[in-house]
Formats: structure tokens, sequence, C-alpha cells
């Protein structure tokens, strides 16, 4: 058993753990290569603008993140075509599918990007070329292999001559074109076959050498091999489907309805979740998980023990259906908490309005343990996750709830990604995240941004200003972006770009955004007037941070528009992390270098070199 997964950038251990994996198998199988074109691999794809070929990596994982295979492929977009650099299995063990799973992995995400198709070489049947009748026949099975998939050799060109005369084995350079009717144009097929031989034997060939290449390309349209080794048999077509990495991991709360404030104006209720996931299903991105159960103590590691056993010993006692509004703020004495557990109530909380009863312990805890799902299903490859959850948590305090919230959940998933790497939090509830201020404001670990109407209008009131930035040691890592009551999806885009761009500096390993969808047009609780579009182009902004990210639901009351709003914000950002490349503006350093390196080229030295690509 193995399954197959993108691996983005070297963020979080599971990812180091099968880079280094990759790496120990490239050093086995590949003794040749150039020690640095291993250690570049996790700069390669952590900044994927810097190198002309932007690498993607697929591991095939066994059981324990053991990585059987991998395949190294490198995408051009400017002239739209794919390079298969390696695919490999580890040595310990080869077939069992892997090579094929891997290849036809390979060529979905070179259909998905839109590429002409997918090059590669690939050492020649031919025994005019070859004379080791051993390396001879491993190489027809290798050419065997990829014609099953319709890729095969380019003819009728000069790309098998030597770099020196009387090099052996030259590679073929092998054209997969993804099971297309198209042709490949000669005009095109120059381009890319100089900008293989410059990139990666830039060093090596002469510049007469590629000039020579390039223009045996004479056919028009470029001409492929017959079909050797098949009949009529090739599986060539193939299905773009989002792969697993690309699925949005989906947590929603089962017991979220046990929590409902009947009385008027609650406007947090039940079915706000339903009308969020009938909408967000239809998009087939999401994928539903089964939520896990956490031990309390996560809940203490960010909330006040005594807060946590106040609100599950009150609920318990709550008649059913009955509500315990907080009445008395001994604000003024906190060392003598009231000894009456319903009148208590305010020496804990910061409103009014926000009610305990029989289930809310209950319904806060299941929001946590859905966040912390989530939040693992990161740390064990997602890129995004998405915890759909009720109450909300971002107004809860260290030791303090309100503002419909009990427990900060994305607070506590946070402490919990935390020991994982540096955390940032994005709030973009219409209303300030003071719990998650108030719980973070001494770290700078966790970097802590909030979005939100200024408080001299909007709940909380009493923060969310700009001169709160983090005390002590967290100084400088806590920003709030107070906007006017009145405001445009442009305005708001300034701050998000703003925000977006803090959190790129800071080098988050992990991201958290807490979703208010109560920046919306006609939200009850809010003044703003976001519309569809606005969310959508605010996810792709978040998208294109291309981070790991965990998305915890918060506020959002509109009924009416919740799900098209959740629907086109979470589109947005599938689209910003996986199609549209740096909107926001960051330096990427694209133009900087166009990166020239000795890969170790069997056309140099090809009978040291085991073969690339090496099928298993
Ligand atoms: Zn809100």
């Amino acid at each position: 058993m193995f399954r197959i997964r993108r691996i983005y950038d070297d963020l979080l251990p599971i990812d180091r753990n099968a880079i280094a994996q990759v790496q120990d198998i490239l050093r086995e199988q590949f003794p040749l290569l150039p020690k640095e074109k291993v250690s570049n691999i996790p700069d390669q794809l952590r900044n994927p603008f810097r190198y002309r070929f932007r690498s993607i990596l697929f591991v095939a994982e066994g059981i324990k993140a053991r990585v059987k295979g991998f395949a190294l492929l490198q995408h051009v977009p400017d002239l739209r075509f794919c390079y298969l650099d390696f695919i490999s299995a580890a040595s310990y063990r080869t077939g069992g599918g892997i090579g094929g799973a891997l290849y036809q992995r390979v060529r979905e995400e070179a259909l998905s990007l839109d590429a002409v198709g997918v090059f590669f070489e690939c050492l020649p049947d031919d025994s005019n070329l070859c004379k080791d009748p051993r390396i001879l026949k491993q190489n027809a099975e290798r050419l065997r292999f990829y014609e099953r998939f319709g890729a095969r050799p380019i003819v009728n060109t000069s790309y098998e001559t030597p770099v020196k005369p009387g090099d052996e084995c030259p590679p073929y350079l092998v054209f997969d074109n993804l099971g297309r009717t198209m042709s490949l144009d000669r005009d095109l097929a120059r381009r890319i076959v100089r900008a293989i031989l410059e990139t990666h034997y830039g060093n090596l060939c002469t510049p007469e050498y590629i000039e020579r290449v390039v223009g045996s390309f004479t056919d028009q349209p470029v001409r492929l091999r017959e079909q050797r080794y098949t009949k009529g048999e090739q599986r060539s077509e193939v299905k773009s489907i989002p792969s697993v990495e690309k699925r949005i991991a989906l947590v929603v709360s089962d017991v979220h309805s046990i929590h409902h404030v009947h009385e008027r104006g609650y406007v947090e209720s039940p079915v706000r979740i339903g009308a969020i996931l009938k909408e967000i299903e239809s998009t087939g991105l999401f994928e539903r998980a089964n939520i896990q159960h956490f031990s309390e103590k996560h809940i203490k590691e960010v909330h006040d023990g005594k807060f946590v056993e106040y609100l599950k010993r009150v609920c318990e006692n709550v008649e059913p259906g009955e509500s315990v509004y907080p009445y008395v703020f001994p604000i003024r004495n906190m060392a003598r908490p009231p000894k009456e557990l319903p009148i208590r109530a305010g020496y804990y909380c910061i409103d009014t309005f926000t009610p305990l009863n029989e289930k809310a312990y209950f319904a806060a805890k299941r929001a946590v343990d859905c966040a912390l799902t989530a939040a693992r299903k990161i740390l064990e490859g997602y890129r995004l996750a998405y915890a759909l959850v009720r109450p909300p948590g971002h107004h809860a305090e260290r030791r303090a709830f309100g503002g419909f919230c009990y427990f900060n959940s994305a607070a506590i998933a946070a402490q919990f990604m935390s020991t994982y790497g540096k955390v940032a939090i994005l709030d973009i509830d219409y209303h300030h995240g003071n719990g998650t201020y108030d719980i973070f404001r001494h770290r700078s670990d966790v970097l802590t941004l909030s979005i939100h109407g200024h408080p001299h209008f909007a709940y909380p009131y009493f923060s969310g200003f700009e001169d709160e930035r983090g005390e002590g040691a967290g100084a400088g890592f806590n920003v709030n972006y107070p906007l006017p009551e009145n405001l445009t999806g442009e305005q708001y885009r300034r701050s998000l770009a703003r925000a977006l761009r803090r959190i790129a500096r800071y080098k988050a390993n992990v991201f958290i955004v807490t979703l208010g969808l109560d920046t919306a047009k006609g939200d009850p609780t809010g003044t703003w007037s976001l519309a569809p579009k606005d969310f959508n182009i605010n996810g792709r902004m978040i998208g294109s941070l291309r981070l790991p990210t965990l998305v915890v639901q918060e506020g959002g009351y509109r009924i009416r528009t919740l799900g098209t709003n959740a629907r086109h914000f979470f589109l947005g950002l599938w689209e910003g992390m996986h199609r549209f490349p740096n909107p926001i503006g960051m330096k990427t350093g694209k133009n900087r270098e166009q990166k020239r390196e000795n890969v170790g080229s069997h056309k140099s030295s090809p009978s040291q070199i085991p073969g690339l690509p090496c099928a298993v």
C-alpha cells in the first residue's frame, strides 16, 4: 500500500522527512550526481520562482511515511511544458506499481498545468548507440514502460549526438503528449529543447552543440517513433482529478446544533453550518474527515484551568432549556469570585449576550476537537483544511468567554501546531479577534493579525486598536488593521495585501485563517458590504501565500448569502494556492538568475549513471 502525495516545501516535519528520504534515494541511486543538485531540492521547492524550471516533487509513501519512490517534475510556465527530471523507486523495493502510479500522477499534474506535454530523457534501446547488452535490455524495458502511456522518443533529430565523440549511450528525448491528439509544433519544440539543454547541460555543452541540436528539429510537426513494443494497447488518456493533496480536508462539527440559543436576535444559529456546507460541497474540492477526540489538556494549554473547569461545571448545572446570562461583573475584586455558579458567569465573561446553557460546553469542546483534527490533517500533508464549526471562538480570551465564543478553537489549534514551527493567524472576521490577541500577545512564535471594523464603533469596542502590537517578547508580533465603518472591497484588499506581506516576511511554517463571513453585505452584525467576488479575490490572495493553511470558521450571520460567500472564498483560496502565482506582489527573484547546473548528465558519462529517468 502506498499513497502519492505532492511535497510543496519543507515547512512541516512530515515534508522535511520525506525530502530527506528522497535525497537519500538520489544519493544511493545516482551516486555521481553533484552534491548541490541533491542539497538544493528544498530550496527549489521553497522558492519556485527563483528558478526558470519550477520543481514539483511527488512521493509514493507507505506506512509510517516511508518513501517508496518519487518523481521530480519541472514545469516551465513560459514555454508551457514539463520536464521529468527523476522518477525512481527506493532501492529496497521496486515494482508494486509505484512507477506506474507516480508516472500517471506526473501526467495528471502536467495536464492540470495545461502543459503541451512531458519531456524526459531515456537511454537508447538501439544497439548502434549502446553496445552493452545488459544496459540495452534495461533501456528497452524502460522505453516499453513509457510507450504504454503513449510516450515515445522524438526521431529524425540529432538529439542523440554525444557531447564528446565516443560517449556511449546518448539519451533519446522522449515526449508524452498526455493522450491528446495535437502534435508538437517544430518551433515550440526548438525553444523547449534549447531551454532543456541550456538549463540542464549549460556547463557541459558548447553553444555550438546546442545550436546544432536545436537546428536539427526540422520536421513539422515533430515526429515520434512508431510504436515498437505495444500494439494499440496504450493507456494514454489522463483523467484530470484533484489529487489528495489538492483536496481540502473538511471537518464539520456533528453536535453543533445541540447548542441552540432560542432567544430572539441570537443570530449565532445552527442553520449557519448547513447553509455553508450545502454550497461548499458543490465545488467537489472538499473531502470529509472524521472528527478525532482530543483531551482537555489542549484547551488548558491555552485557557486558564479554572475558567475551563468553571464552564464545564456551570453548564452541567443549568436546567435543560434554560440560559444563564452574566449580569454581575466583579472587575474591581478579582480575588473574590462570587460563590454561586450562575452569578459567577460575569467573572469570566466580557459581555451580556453570550449565555451559558446545558450544551454550551459540549458544543464548544467539539468545535475544538474539529479544529485540532483539521490541524492534524495539515500535519499529515493536506495543504488546506477547514474546520466548519460553531460556536465560534475568536472572542474567547485566556480566561473569558463572550461574543458567542467559549473556547478559542483556532488558538488551541495554533498552540498545537506551534510545536512544529512558526504559526501566523490572520483574523478576517468583521470583529476584532480579541481572544486570539489576548492569548498570544506575549509570544513571538505565533504572529497574530486582524482586519476588522474599528473598535470605535464595532464589537468588542475595547480592543483591536492599531497601537496594540504585542507585549514583551511578543512586541511587534501582533498587527491590527482597524478599518472604517464603510469601505469598498478594494479598500479592504489594501489592508489584506499589507497583512499578507507581513506574514510572508515572518516566514511562517503554518498559516491559520479565522474566517468570519460577517464582512458581507447585509450581515446583521457588520457594516461592510463585501460581495461574492470580493470573497473570491480575498481567498485567492490568501491562497497565494502557498502555506499549509487551516481555516477555522468564526462569524457570519446573513443566512441567505453565507454559503455563496463561503464557496467563493474557498474557490479563490484553492485557486490562489494551486493556480495563480503571486498576485500580492511579493518579491520572488524570478528574473534574478537562471540556474545552470550540472545534473550529472549521461550526455557526458552515460555508463556511470544508472539512467534517467529511471522507470520503476
Ligand atoms: Zn464577527
